[in-house]
């Protein structure tokens, strides 16, 4: 007989940093068929498993989110739930969640997530989550769930795959569940917060740390591993890296997740910036100095990919400061700024405009730049919102009304800007460079840039970490102790 598998959740990573609030319109509500194109592997457990969607919510990381659209998604969720339970046996099911996100009024928003979600299934029946490598994970997010799995890359390059085993894995308790084999579960709290750009899984030492797993997984009677290196613009007392591992045997499962938290915290020290970094001004020179091009600048504390205000123009500044004889050809990708966007509607390709760009979102950070500018294109997107590419001299602009981030050539060239290579510098809005703009850089800088995703975290003010935690403390003796229990 085949298993209903219910499928749905919530996805984006917040930034408790920013004075953003993320709320309806950037959310990407599905359901039906819509959500099951989520999982485009699904042909292959068909005479397995009937997959019914619920509802999921997906946005592009941004600020806390509002408690008016949590509450709301959360009652349609449940409807949507009931009506499902109403007319199938729940055997399983799959939360689609990142796990590093943040709602107004509770500082574990996973946690409350899966507890609503338990409280209307009930606690006999198996949950196993999909997640972002870079969530952080909650006693109550891994005591009310059953298996927990996330990326083994970052750059992200196997969210299909990740999917796909958070359906196996599912499919293994409920066979073993059958055969009267209970799983075992454990965690182990790794005392360490560092940001994606110290941590990619394709440089040392977290190309060694993930390259554990397919090791570990060889073991008998291991289920699955999974290494969180948390997500460090969340102040949250779990905010931290994670490690996890599940398997049928006690011994062996407690083994293995104790052998890979040792080995986490003996790579400590190894973490560093996975590629060179500035200040915006010394990484604007050695750019307008090489003779490399395309040379990549990474707005790297403004990058809307982690959370980031999307808006500030400490950079935009800065060339506009330098003007136009000291410039090569850059393109800048890209400016959030709804209002501009509305105010230039009745405004013609070709014209010419007065513009008070961006820093409107953290006015901390100087506020907008003033500038007059060229139309060059305007487009929408479903994702970017209404879209103008703007120009003033060898500066091309581009400036959307939604959070958006141009991480693939192909976005870029959909915005009329041409090939990476038809530039000399290309500025854009993220931190380590995502793989299309990795493949094309001959040079690469990560400015280091005040901002809500700020890279110096000894800078920002935490106020609800659990201590000790590196980097904040040093010299301290870790606490490595495993937690397990059966499920
Ligand atoms: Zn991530």
């Amino acid at each position: 007989m085949k298993y209903n598998i219910f499928v749905g959740g919530i996805h984006i990573e917040s930034s408790t940093f920013t004075p953003y609030r993320s709320g309806e319109k950037d959310f990407h509500i599905t359901k039906n068929d819509e959500l099951l194109k989520r999982y485009p592997w699904i042909d292959k457990y068909k005479d397995r498993i009937n997959l019914i969607p619920i509802m999921h919510a997906r946005a592009l990381p941004g600020g806390i989110v509002k408690r008016s659209f949590y509450d709301k998604y959360l009652k349609d969720f449940i409807q949507q739930l009931d009506l499902a339970l109403n007319q199938n046996k729940l055997d399983g099911f799959f939360l689609d969640i990142h796990g590093a996100m943040s709602i107004e009024g509770t500082l574990d928003a996973e946690g409350d997530f899966i507890r609503v979600l338990r409280d209307k299934i009930g606690f006999g029946v198996p949950i196993c989550a999909s997640m972002d490598l870079h969530g952080n994970i909650s006693q109550t997010l891994f005591d009310l769930s059953t298996v927990l799995t996330c990326y083994r890359t970052a750059p992200h390059i196997d969210t299909a795959q990740t999917r796909e085993r958070t359906l196996t894995n599912l499919l293994a308790v409920l066979d073993g569940r059958k055969r009267g084999k209970k799983i075992t579960k454990a965690m182990v709290s790794i005392p360490i917060l560092l940001p994606g750009e110290k941590t990619s899984t394709q440089v040392e030492p977290g190309k060694s740390l993930y390259a554990q797993i397919p090791r570990l997984l060889q073991k008998e009677n291991i289920l699955d591993t999974s290494i969180w290196m948390g997500f460090p613009w969340a102040d949250q007392p779990h905010s931290r890296a994670t490690v996890c591992v599940y398997g049928f045997n006690k011994d062996d499962t407690i083994a293995c997740v104790k052998e890979l938290a040792d080995k986490f915290w003996d790579y400590k020290n190894d973490f560093s910036f996975v590629g060179p970094v500035a200040s915006l001004k010394e990484g604007l020179q050695n750019a307008l100095e090489s003779k490399e091009k395309p040379y990549f600048l990474s707005d790297t504390d403004d990058n809307p990919g982690a959370g980031g205000d999307n808006d500030t123009v400490l950079v935009l500044r800065e060339i506009l400061n330098l003007g136009a004889e000291k410039l090569k050809k850059i393109a800048l990708v890209s400016i959030k700024d709804e209002q501009t966007i509305k105010e230039l509607k009745s405004k013609q390709i070709g014209d010419y405009v007065d513009v008070k760009l961006g820093g409107k979102i953290n006015r901390a950070l100087g506020g907008p730049v003033s500038a007059t500018m060229q139309i060059i294109n305007r487009y929408s997107d479903t994702i970017a919102g209404d879209i103008l590419v703007l120009k003033k001299d060898k500066l091309s602009l581009v400036v959307t009304s939604n959070r958006y981030q141009f991480a693939t050539e192909a976005s870029f060239q959909n915005a009329g800007l041409g090939s990476y290579q038809d530039y000399d510098i290309i500025i854009v809005k993220m931190g380590y460079l995502e793989p299309d703009l990795s493949s094309a850089a001959k040079a690469w800088t990560m400015l280091l840039t005040p901002g809500s995703v700020n890279q110096d975290l000894k800078s920002l003010k935490f106020r609800n970490l659990a201590r000790p935690l590196y980097p904040f403390d040093d010299d301290f003796t870790p606490c490595l102790d495993v937690y397990a229990r059966e499920a």
